[in-house]
């Protein structure tokens, strides 16, 4: 084992983005590709935006994608229990008064209505300017800096509520470098002093992410560009909490885009388009509004990760599939985007039929299995429905295809595309379908082999091509225009059913 980590940290809001899922990834991957471990963090420190249920659901999709972590909350052992912020409350609060002890941070007794009126105030001069606090007001703001040390302990002693801030430096460049888009460099007078600890002594994200990043002994932080603007307030704190030379190595990846336009790949993009956003179905508790995820809409995990792994990575190869292990062992940072990536549904379905295609017919056993069943397809054999898979799966893109590709080796189709063949139908075709079924019936050994002998044979004694033959026998068969051999289907679904199928559709026509 490497000393090598690094972790999700996700707050548990809603449905898993697939944005999301790709940041954990490409933290699994790294921690995979250096033998060391990826470690969940739940950061729910945000009571207003916690939801139920999200938490487990976060873990369920990572379990579903293949890329479990090693530590969390729900994983016994590992040494830094708990893994949910909200139950690391104490260390927070410690580590902001030894930051407020040192002068880097101080109390803020400013209440919302104060706030506000110094926004409108600003806003009265310049309407596109916006108040922050920091060194050009926070001494004539109402805060420990300002107030005596007998006025604050008076304040503090009433129970006024007050939170912590972070003292952030005047005019001061701020470094770092990233491991996609290397040296990144903030103004600090562009950065506000953040609040560390909120008045209901939950620290804010700032703060807890430095501190766990830190307890945890995280060496990679893999996040989102949109957290790029924090990154100056989090140096300041590894700095001022004395743990420069532990600061994990960032790497802030770029957004997955809408397939239209600009910006960032939302919800509303995939309901409008018509595609889902998140890994598996999310209910929201509050309102039971279901959003579809990849997994319910049919995809394979193996094809999810890979197609992640492609928005925003390449191997440097044309080659695009990639199972997991291929993806740790050829996993490097310096292949990472630093633009965006438009997602495109269309070839994330072209991985999924690739990753169906690809996989063995045993593997899929399952899924297919509980497809057929939710339809009340009965399946006495596991071995012929593997046989059927393999036959089928080159034409199926979502998982829930194989039903119509399957079920006509099970059960009479439903419903007949009549219309595919009327046009071409005549009396030579009906005199031939009526005079298979009783050759058919003294095929002694039914096999493919014997079956399409007859056929042709019949059909050249007839003198009709066979061609033209085929397609209302495979309508007859499976219901429409779709299917592998229709000599193999014919030999799989049997002789009774063959010639009765054939029989059914020749008094609708
Ligand atoms: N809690 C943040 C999120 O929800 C974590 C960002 C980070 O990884 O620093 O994405």
């Amino acid at each position: 084992m490497s000393n090598v980590r690094t972790r999700f940290a996700p707050s548990p809001t809603g449905g898993l983005h697939l944005g999301g899922v790709r940041t954990a990834l490409f933290s699994y991957l790294y921690a995979k590709k250096h033998k060391g471990q990826f470690v969940l963090r739940i950061e729910d420190t945000d009571q207003n935006r916690y939801v139920e249920g999200a938490e487990q659901y976060i873990i369920d999709c990572l379990t579903w994608c293949g890329i479990a972590p090693d530590e969390g909350p729900h994983v016994e052992g590992g040494e830094h229990h708990p893994y949910r912020q909200s139950e690391r409350k104490e260390t927070y609060k410690q580590y902001a008064q030894q930051l407020v002890d040192a002068g880097h941070a101080y109390y803020a007794f400013d209440t919302q209505e104060e706030l506000e009126a110094k926004r409108a105030e600003v806003k009265l001069h310049n309407e596109h300017g916006t108040f922050q606090y920091d060194s050009t007001n926070r001494l004539h703001l109402n805060n420990s800096l300002r107030l005596t040390s007998d006025e604050v302990a008076k304040l503090i002693n009433e129970g006024v509520p007050y939170v912590i801030r972070i003292k952030m430096p005047e005019n001061e460049l701020i470094t770092f470098q990233d491991m996609i888009r290397g040296e990144i460099s903030n103004e600090s007078s562009l950065v506000d002093d953040k609040v560390l600890l909120k008045a209901d002594g939950m620290p804010t994200y700032h703060l807890a992410v430095v501190v766990d990043d830190y307890l945890m002994k995280i060496t990679h932080a893999f996040r989102g560009e949109e957290w790029l603007p924090s990154a100056p307030v989090h140096i300041k704190l590894w700095e001022y909490l004395g743990w420069k030379n532990e600061m994990p190595q960032w790497a802030h990846l770029p957004l997955i885009l809408k397939p239209d336009g600009n910006g960032k790949l939302s919800k509303r993009d995939g309901d409008r388009l018509g595609f889902p956003v998140f890994a598996m179905n999310w209910t929201d508790p509050k309102t039971n509004e279901l959003a579809t995820g990849f997994k319910e809409l049919g995809f394979l995990p193996e094809a999810f990760i890979n197609l992640l792994a492609m928005l925003g990575w390449s191997s440097g190869e044309e080659k695009e599939l990639f199972s997991k292990e291929e993806l740790i062992q050829l996993f490097s940072m310096d292949r990472v985007h630093k633009g965006g990536a438009k997602f495109d549904f269309e070839k994330a379905k072209w991985f999924n039929h690739e990753w169906i295609k690809h996989q063995s017919a045993e593997l899929l056993l399952n899924d297919v299995k509980a497809i057929l069943v939710k339809h009340h397809v009965e399946i006495t054999s596991d071995e012929a429905l593997c046989s059927i898979i393999s036959l089928v799966k080159d034409r199926c893109t979502l998982l829930g295809d194989f039903y119509t590709q399957c079920v006509y080796f099970y059960e009479s189709p439903k419903s007949i595309e009549i219309e595919a063949i009327q046009p071409k139908w005549n009396e030579d075709k009906k005199n031939f379908f009526v005079k298979i079924q009783s050759l058919f019936n003294d095929v002694s050994d039914w096999n493919m082999n014997e079956i399409e002998t007859c056929f042709k044979h019949l059909a050249t004694e007839m003198n009709i091509k066979v061609g033209e033959l085929q397609l209302p026998f495979r309508v007859m068969l499976v219901g429409g225009k779709f299917g592998p051999g229709v000599f193999q289907i014919a030999e799989m679904i049997g002789k009774e059913n063959t010639i009765a199928r054939i029989n059914t559709t020749l008094n609708l026509l």
